[in-house]
């Protein structure tokens, strides 16, 4: 069996004090390479598979535990791109964080097929999950693939009792929708493992980037939401039970 030190990553950056991916301050790892294309994606230069600074796991859990003072009370989250993508790399990495007694979180759109992706599920701590939307067809047109496998790891996460933190964008003229955040809200209201629902209003942050990439951007015009919507898109999944945040 190979042992950590030939496990080797493609990584886009680190963030070593993150505050906004998962609980307290976490040293964060954004791994390249996604098989989505969201059409809001504030990435697209992760997209790109094979790219990136090349590491392995043993010399960033070295980098990682510089900060372990730092992170005590937070954690690691692996993000992307796609962490599952890059399976052996995050398996690796969570033993790591877990023999060192470090906290660990996944952000994944669930785009991986729940054969593949399930063992880095059983090794992390907690899952981000961001579902992208409820309908398949939405899904697809928002992202090109559609939901099953996402809808899959809900469901695994449910029977293994792994938490889950969902996340949802919320994109003014396509999923910042009444009807489809309540369909959203009715399917999760029942899934003991959502600790919490994070509603992410869209931003326009990450559009330059198409443009330096050459890739066309459908979402110029869409201005982000209103501090308003985003409550009324909370209180949909507050009145069902939801700790929507
Ligand atoms: S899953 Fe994330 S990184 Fe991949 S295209 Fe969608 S927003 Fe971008």
């Amino acid at each position: 069996m190979a042992n950590n030190n030939d496990v080797i990553g493609y990584i886009h950056s680190v963030d070593s004090f993150g505050a906004v991916d998962g609980p307290g301050i976490r040293f964060v790892v954004f791994l390249q390479g996604c098989p989505l294309r969201c059409l809001y994606c504030h990435n697209p230069d992760s997209w790109k598979f094979k790219e990136g600074q090349k590491r392995s796991a043993n010399d960033l859990m070295q980098e990682i535990l510089g900060y372990k003072s730092y992170i005590r009370r937070g954690g690691v989250t692996l993000s992307g791109g796609e962490p599952f993508a890059q399976m052996e790399f995050v398996k690796a990495l969570l033993s790591l964080c877990r023999e060192h007694g470090i906290h660990t979180a996944v952000d994944t759109s669930g785009a991986i097929p729940l054969e593949v992706s399930k063992e880095g599920i059983d090794l992390a701590d907690m899952l981000l999950l961001d579902l992208k939307a409820i309908d398949p067809q939405e899904c697809l047109s928002l992202t090109g693939q559609d939901n099953r496998h996402a809808l899959q790891t809900l469901a695994y996460c449910e029977q293994t009792g792994k938490k889950i933190w969902l996340r949802h964008v919320c994109v003014p003229g396509y999923t910042l929708d009444s009807g489809k955040l309540a369909q959203m809200a009715d399917y999760l209201k029942s899934f003991q493992c959502v600790d919490r629902v994070e509603l992410i209003p869209f931003h326009q942050m990450g559009s330059y980037k198409w443009e330096y990439l050459d890739t066309p951007y459908r979402l110029g015009a869409v201005e982000p939401p209103s501090a308003e919507e985003m409550e009324q898109a909370k209180e949909l999944f507050r009145t069902r039970g939801l700790n929507a945040v």
